[in-house]
């Protein structure tokens, strides 16, 4: 006797090619990974996002909430609300900015002297905050322009401001 049923087999095979199909097109995770491009150069495909996407070569992953974002060599972390928050697309700008300087840098020199302290500063809405050498350059390489009340974009001076800084003596 043949307990083979091909049409039920056909039959389980289409459902679950439908049920792959629309948990591709409902899932959010799906649906990041479908756009994924790391060199996608759109802040807001970023800040649409729901988990993940790419920036200028940089993996965004949305995870860290209140407001904070961060960038930590080639992962930038974004405020799941991010472009609710805090204008989104300068902050995407500015992180890719610090990649920059990641890829400028010896990775240890970088976590150093830009990574730990500017994922640690309290002040990130501070307009003090981003007058510190390492966020400004951060700015100028992210192409970041915060408008009126921020006159820094002076470029090379402030690059060697930056570089002077780097030689100080709370850097390795
Ligand atoms: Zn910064």
């Amino acid at each position: 006797m043949n307990y083979v049923d091909l049409n039920g087999q056909d039959r389980a095979a289409a459902e679950l090619a439908n049920y792959l199909q629309s948990a591709n097109n409902t899932s959010d995770l799906a649906k990041d990974i479908k756009n994924f491009d790391l060199y996608n150069t759109d802040e807001n495909k970023a800040l649409n996002a729901k988990y993940v996407s790419a920036y200028r070569g940089q993996v965004v992953i949305k995870w860290l909430p209140n407001g904070r974002s961060g960038s930590l060599g080639p992962v930038m972390l974004l405020d799941p609300d991010e472009d609710v928050i805090n204008g989104g697309i300068q902050t995407v700008q500015h992180e890719g900015g610090h990649y920059v300087q990641y890829r400028a840098l010896d990775p240890v020199v970088y976590y150093m002297c830009i990574g730990i302290p500017s994922f640690f500063s309290q002040a990130q809405t501070n307009k003090d905050y981003y007058s510190q050498p390492w966020e400004i350059t951060a700015d100028i390489y992210g192409g970041v322009n915060r408008g009126p009340g921020f006159s820094y974009h002076t470029g090379a001076i402030l690059i060697d401001i930056f570089r002077d800084w780097l030689m100080d003596e709370n850097c390795p």
